[in-house]
């Protein structure tokens, strides 16, 4: 090769080198995306007239994201459909019939949040997006198998959606962090006695559902991988921030999840309609930074956070804002 063919030549392969470093470049900042799970169906049911559990909770929350300018910043995923046979990794036969039989109106809308859920996962498993956010109604997380309505759930999407991450993508290791009012005693029941889903929750065990003992942590080969921390009525920032330092991060440490699901209820939240939290924005925040942080550290990353309750139809809005602005833009 003379002088002038392979100053050619290197240049060439500089240029093809420069090139993939942008490509690799564009890939990795899609994947530090964040997705985000919205859709009219989930406007379309009412369990009673002026009942909490609204449309208008998730109308407020598409205007408050709308107005905070983070909408263009996120990914939109479409819905993922026929997912029916993934209610039966939690659900039984009876119950899914007996929603679907006596809840004609709201089957269709419950299926679509695992439907969206779902579809979150997806995303973020395949590497496509760093973390999403689900807002989503109704919630799940008291959908037991009882074949009727239980605190306003039907089906249980954040414990669908561990069952479809370790089914489909052979994570063996899911932690649950559930920072809802109220205890989600669906997921504990689901994941009691397995090793392979970390639960942590932190509610007002005097409150509905009257579960949460935080005696119960687990049992057979599932013992010690049930948290439940119980917080008083005018429990702040720094208490659920202090049990989130000193009982979530060592397990999680210790239990390496392959991938983080929020249950996040902002019915903990400063003057919500049935909780008694004085947690803020700022709160969550700072719940959000330390999930992300234990996500970044075991497992790229990886969290879908879902809407459970949040009552105060303003309140909701804006907590769902700081928690989504915050999965956009916290590195650990
Ligand atoms: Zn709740």
């Amino acid at each position: 090769m003379n002088r002038r063919k392979f100053i050619q030549y290197s240049a060439g392969t500089c240029l093809a080198l420069s090139s993939l470093r942008y490509a690799f470049a564009a890939v990795e900042e899609q994947r530090m995306r964040t997705g985000y799970i919205s859709d009219k169906i989930y406007l379309q049911h009412h369990l009673a007239p002026d009942h909490p559990e609204s449309p208008q909770r998730l109308i407020a929350v598409e205007k408050a994201m709308l107005d905070s300018g983070l909408l263009p910043q996120l990914e939109h995923l479409p819905l993922l459909t026929g997912v029916e046979s993934y209610l039966y990794t939690i659900h039984t036969r009876q119950h899914v019939a007996s929603i679907r039989n006596n809840y004609p109106g709201i089957h269709p809308v419950a299926l679509a949040v695992v439907g969206g859920v779902l579809s979150a996962v997806d995303a973020v498993c395949q590497g496509r997006l760093r973390n999403a956010f689900c807002a989503t109604r109704p919630p799940g997380h008291h959908a037991d198998n009882t074949g009727r309505e239980e605190g306003f759930c039907f089906y249980n999407a954040i414990a669908i959606a561990a069952r479809y991450a370790q089914q489909k993508y052979k994570l063996e290791k899911i932690l649950i962090i559930d920072w809802d009012y109220h205890h989600g005693n669906a997921t504990e029941a689901a994941f009691y006695s397995d090793p392979g889903v970390l639960y942590f929750s932190t509610h007002d065990y005097l409150a509905y559902p009257g579960t949460g003992n935080p005696e119960r942590k687990g049992e057979g080969a599932g013992l010690g991988y049930n948290i439940n921390v119980h917080l008083d009525c005018d429990t702040t920032d720094t208490d659920i921030i202090h049990a989130f330092e000193n009982r979530l991060v060592p397990a999680a440490k210790k239990f390496k999840p392959d991938m983080v699901l929020i249950s996040a209820g902002f019915d903990s939240r400063v003057d919500d309609l049935l909780g008694c939290f004085n947690i803020t924005d700022a709160g969550f925040e700072e719940l959000t930074r330390i999930a992300m942080s234990l996500a970044d550290e075991f497992c790229d990353g990886r969290i879908v956070s879902v809407l459970e309750g949040g009552y105060n139809v303003e309140g909701n809005a804006s907590a769902v804002v700081h928690h989504v602005k915050t999965l956009l833009s916290f590195r650990a």
